[in-house]
């Protein structure tokens, strides 16, 4: 989609910090980082939210998740734990309707999360 920041990200028309990429997901630090480690793995395709991707190709879901896994450990965050958020819709707080996976850790994270 032109107008989706993440296909921009995807496309190399807005440049990011890229830590990991796959043939089908690519993840890169967050801009406005709110934890030691703040990556977001998102599909190269675009898919509005997560909800939307399960049902049109759930192995890629699961591949960003995978991916998201694999960034915790690559960021030494992966014990004694970390997070991956998914925000679905405006009141959960989305602002990016490209699916994509929050990677948080580095600190300890509360719950239930604001
Ligand atoms: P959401 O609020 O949709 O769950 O998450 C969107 C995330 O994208 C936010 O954490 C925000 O800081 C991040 N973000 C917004 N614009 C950019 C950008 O241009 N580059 C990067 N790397 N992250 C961005």
């Amino acid at each position: 989609m032109t107008d989706c920041l993440f296909c921009k990200i995807v496309s190399g028309d807005v440049p990011a910090k890229i830590v990991r990429e796959t043939g089908r997901t690519l993840a890169f630090r967050d801009i406005n980082p709110q934890a030691p480690t703040h990556v977001l793995v998102i599909p190269r395709d675009h898919h509005p939210t997560a909800a939307e991707l399960a049902v049109a190709d759930p192995s890629l879901l699961g591949e960003v998740v995978s991916e998201a896994h694999q960034v915790a450990l690559d960021e030494g965050v992966a014990e004694p734990g970390y997070r991956i958020v998914f925000n679905t819709g405006p009141q959960a707080g989305q602002t990016v309707f490209h699916v994509h996976a929050h990677v948080l850790g580095g600190r300890g994270l509360n719950w239930p999360p604001g």
